[in-house]
């Protein structure tokens, strides 16, 4: 299994005896084999850097700017991650991010936030490599960025999707330049007030990838707990039951594990070379 979105080299793993590491150890355990880390700020970098040195076999690494952590000198900053993109190593990244629109928060900043998502998106199609989108409160924002790019990355991941059906035919609509564009699956799904189940039939079990968005909301029966990539078997457990329905529990968590990790790589083809 493999989980395309989590943030285990953050500081929160890092308390009471716990470390990164033992983390993604514990994730290993539980069946979730790589784990794609996108990075969130310039000050992750290294921690990100860390985790991956120190477990080789099974993390991956994502380079970005997260959108609500766009400073006001946001062109250095996008500077910096282009130099990570393009420096000695630059093989060992999967995708560009996370990057994209997020005006739950503070919507003033708006315009600073396009303008560094255009330009690691840009980055994103001159290198080849997949897009890692965090969109939150700001969709229509988030494909006007998208649909103005001069040339289209070959792939695309809307992160810790929430929508409607009706979203997912938007996106695709408004997107049309985009060879792939895959939805990442997180906690959210089980809950019970969600609109995911009703979203998942229109994406279909080969656009989907599975994530946790660790250190973020936890699924049931972890709700309320620090989220970590162990446990992501609960995610495929409910859009297995959500999309299998005739088949055993066993059944179709497998069957959501095999298509899942053969979207994701589809939607990350270094994740093969690596
Ligand atoms: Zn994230």
């Amino acid at each position: 299994m493999i989980d395309t979105h989590t943030h285990l080299y953050l500081s929160e793993f890092n308390i009471d005896g716990d470390s990164p590491g033992a983390a993604v150890d514990r994730a290993v355990k539980a069946g979730v084999d790589i784990l794609v880390m996108p990075n969130v700020d310039l000050t992750t970098i290294p921690l990100l850097r860390d985790l991956a040195d120190s477990r080789p076999e099974s993390v991956r690494m994502a380079m970005g700017l997260h959108p609500t952590e766009v400073p006001a000198d946001w062109q250095e900053a996008v500077d910096r991650i282009a130099a990570e993109l393009r420096g000695r190593d630059a093989s060992r990244f999967v995708a560009v991010g996370e990057i994209g629109m997020d005006l739950y928060w503070d919507a003033s900043l708006r315009d600073k936030q396009m303008e560094a998502f255009d330009r690691q998106a840009r980055l994103g199609a001159d290198l080849g490599l997949p897009l890692i989108i965090h969109c939150r409160e700001a969709l229509d924002e988030t494909l006007e960025v998208l649909e103005g790019l001069p040339a289209p990355p070959p792939a695309i991941v809307m992160h810790c999707f929430g929508g409607t059906g009706a979203d997912v035919e938007l996106i695709r609509r408004r997107l049309v330049a985009i060879p792939e564009i895959f939805f990442g699956i997180g906690g959210v799904v089980t809950f019970k007030k969600s609109t995911l189940p009703d979203a998942l039939p229109v994406i279909g079990l080969d656009h989907i990838v599975l994530e946790t968005d660790s250190p973020y909301l936890a699924p049931v029966p972890y709700r309320g707990r620090r989220n970590e990539s162990s446990f992501l078997p609960a995610i495929a457990a409910r859009i297995g039951q959500v999309l299998l329905p005739d088949m055993t529990a066993e059944e179709s968590v497998a069957a959501v594990d095999a298509a899942t990790t053969d979207n994701a790589l589809r939607l990350f083809p270094r994740l093969k070379s690596l």
